[in-house]
């Protein structure tokens, strides 16, 4: 190996780094224009430095795959419970819907009425019911009433109950009360012995879940 080579050798790295000044950067280009030794070892460096730097792009693309599959997994997981707190969500409010109408409904008492009833025997019912809850809501429903409402459950076959009017009419009058439950208890158990009531019936009793269902298949049939 000649002078000039060594020289130009020790230049290289620099050289190839892009840090040397114009008088040596000078000195190696000459140089390698006519020694393929040098040249070569100059691009074996260049190389180097590529796979160098590839590998270190590769390394980061792993990276970033690595990031954004934690990401996608992030995500999957706060989908997953943004889903699980939807649906349970609407469990909640089903449930505190169900216990609403439970509570609503449950306050009934269905008082019906033996036919051929006095006047006075009736208001004896009505205040018997007061004696239990002065506030109670009582709502009187005569036979006629009672026919009609069984005539819009029927709907379009309202027909088959004609010639069911006046005395033929096997339905009984009766009286809603709306009170508490614990009223509603005291009523079903006592008001029976009353005279005058035919039959007493009440929801409190019945799950509330399957008050609702019935209630909702009674609703959808008509
Ligand atoms: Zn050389």
């Amino acid at each position: 190996m000649n002078k000039e080579c060594e020289i130009v050798q020790d230049l290289l790295f620099g050289y190839k780094d892009k840090t040397l000044h114009n008088a040596s950067k000078d000195l190696v280009e000459k140089h390698i224009e006519k020694c393929s030794d040098c040249k070569k070892i100059l691009n074996d460096l260049e190389e180097e430095e590529n796979d160098k730097e590839k590998q270190e792009k590769i390394e980061q693309e792993k990276e970033i795959d690595y990031l954004k599959n934690v990401n996608k997994k992030m995500n999957k997981k706060n989908k997953l419970i943004m889903i699980i707190g939807i649906i349970l969500l609407i469990i909640i409010l089903l449930n505190i819907g169900v216990f609403i109408y439970y509570y609503k409904e449950a306050r009934k008492v269905q008082i019906y009425i033996e036919d051929n009833i006095t006047q006075e025997k009736l208001d004896n019912i009505e205040s018997y019911i007061l004696n239990i809850d002065k506030n109670a809501k009582i709502k009187y429903y005569s036979k006629e009433d009672a026919l009609n409402d069984m005539k819009d459950k029927f709907k379009e076959n309202a027909n088959l109950l004609s010639g069911y009017e006046t005395e033929n009419n096997p339905l009984p009058a009766y009286f809603v009360v709306e009170t508490s439950i614990e009223n509603a208890k005291k009523l079903v158990s006592n008001i029976e012995s009353v005279e005058g009531v035919k039959k007493v019936t009440s929801n409190f009793n019945l799950n509330p879940y399957l008050l609702v269902i019935s209630n909702i298949m009674v609703n959808t049939k008509n």
